[in-house]
């Protein structure tokens, strides 16, 4: 047996000249020699894909090698292993491939919204064994339509161009709970369980939704542990963080936690045009820079949302059977969509804008020094609605925004047309309408 030992690490050292070193740790690391005898040599592998493998890619290499190290020509029988072929039989080694080929790392326009979802991410396809080590599992959160499936699926398909030896599973939590489901009603239990414990990659999408699901939750927390220290790499996103993720067990979020954790965020303007721009750019549309930001304004919460924004001028645009994208054309596309994003963001400036037009008062009055009749009265009603409906009215931050003045005069206003309203029809007419045309925006 050492001699057996000691012919084989030769073969192995020689081979790995020979080959690269990912097929040599895929294909030939793996190989066990378990016999030899005067004209036989046996060779063990764990599945039945190292043996086709190695019967139609590598044998020759062994067998020369094998010759040139014992100056003998031995037969070669190459077989699997018994304990891992029960679970091949249920187990048939294909994994369907549902992931969408669109969505790769090139295809992902990166800004500060993004950039650390997208550099874990990239560093996880890039290095899996570091990954392993140090961030397993990836966890992507954060709002709908904003990347986060599309990040996990280019992990996917990076994994799947570069390492097509590596078993990729992506799914979403709803469909692992589905499964799991009908495996109980149909006892196909170790069938499911190999489906999910052998792979090399695990996507799964939405766990938000393993929520109250207490069965699923037991069989991923085994699944996961399994993944987990067979060194496999985990990748899962969410709308949200773990721990608030309700009806979660503790056990669960206690794991989710122990990796990595990656947001992704609302994208600002900047990224928000290059989206544009790159999706406008790939169905070989031509739309001026104006319209281009006018869709950057408009839209903000969402890439989704951004995506089907170009996709209705699209439609528009065939049905007008043009090339030439005009702002009307724009405006029109987009009309339903524009009337139900949510409101703008109320600020001073917004206020202040609002009360200077109510009153035909020019730019910059409300803030300036001046204190005639005709500009303190729209003045105290502005500071009076800004302290109503900002989100975060303080004072002082009022004070700063009309044009620095004091925290106690802004709280003396705000007080005084407190007071005016109930005694005042014209004040209060002029509050209410002020306001409504704020948030109609
Ligand atoms: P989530 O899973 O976070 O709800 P998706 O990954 O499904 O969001 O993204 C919604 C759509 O927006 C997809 O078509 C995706 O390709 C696109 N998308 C999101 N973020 C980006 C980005 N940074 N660059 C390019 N496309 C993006
Ligand atoms: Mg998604």
């Amino acid at each position: 047996m050492e001699e057996l030992k000691r012919i084989w690490e030769r073969v192995q050292g020689d081979l790995a000249d020979e080959i690269s070193a990912v097929s040599f740790d895929t294909w030939i690391k793996p190989i066990e020699a378990v016999s030899i005898d005067d004209t036989k040599i046996i060779l063990k592998v764990p599945f039945a894909v190292n043996k086709n493998m190695i019967m139609t890619k590598y044998f020759s290499l062994i067998e020369s090698s094998l010759e040139s190290v014992t100056s003998h020509k031995f037969d070669i029988d190459v077989v699997v292993d018994e304990k891992s072929r029960e679970i091949e039989n249920v187990d048939p080694i294909t994994v369907e491939n549902t992931l969408n080929p669109k969505y790769t790392f090139s295809s992902f326009v990166v800004g500060n919204n993004n950039d650390i979802a997208y550099v874990a991410s990239l560093a996880l396809a890039e290095r899996p064994a570091d990954a392993a080590k140090n961030s397993n599992p990836l966890f992507l959160y954060g709002g709908s339509g904003l990347g986060k499936t599309h990040l996990m699926q280019a992990i996917g398909n990076y994994f799947i161009e570069n390492y097509p030896t590596k078993k990729v599973l992506y799914t979403t939590s709803e469909k692992f709970t589905y499964e799991l489901v009908n495996a109980i009603q149909k006892k196909t239990n170790q069938d499911f369980r190999n489906k999910y414990r052998h792979v090399d990659l695990l996507l799964i999408d939405d766990v938000q939704f393993f929520a109250g699901k207490e069965r699923a939750q037991e069989e991923f927390f085994h699944t996961f542990n399994a993944l987990f220290e067979a060194d496999k790499l985990i990748v899962l996103t969410s709308d949200r963080l773990p721990s608030e993720i309700p009806q979660l067990e503790e056990r669960l979020v206690g794991r989710f936690n122990s990796g990595l954790l990656a947001d992704v965020q609302p994208p600002d303007f900047e990224t928000r045009m290059a989206i544009l721009k790159n999706k406008i750019q790939s169905e070989y549309l031509t739309v001026d820079d104006e319209i281009v930001e006018f869709i950057a304004d408009s839209i903000k919460s969402n890439v989704r949302d951004l995506e089907g924004a170009v996709k209705r001028i699209l439609v528009y645009a065939g049905i007008k059977r043009t090339n030439e994208i005009s702002m009307d054309l724009a405006t029109e596309a987009l009309r339903d969509i524009l009337s139900v994003q949510p409101r703008r963001a109320i600020t001073t400036k917004l206020v202040i804008d609002e009360v200077e037009r109510y009153y035909s008062l020019s730019k910059g009055s409300l803030v300036s020094k001046k204190r005639s009749a005709d500009i303190a009265l729209p003045r105290q009603i502005a500071m009076y609605i800004c302290r109503e409906i900002l989100d975060d009215p303080s004072f002082p931050k009022i004070g700063e925004a009309f044009g620095g003045r004091d925290h106690t005069t802004v709280l003396h206003n705000v007080r005084k047309i407190s007071s005016d309203i109930d005694t005042d029809a014209e004040v209060a007419k002029a509050v209410r309408e002020i306001i409504s045309n704020i948030k109609k925006g």
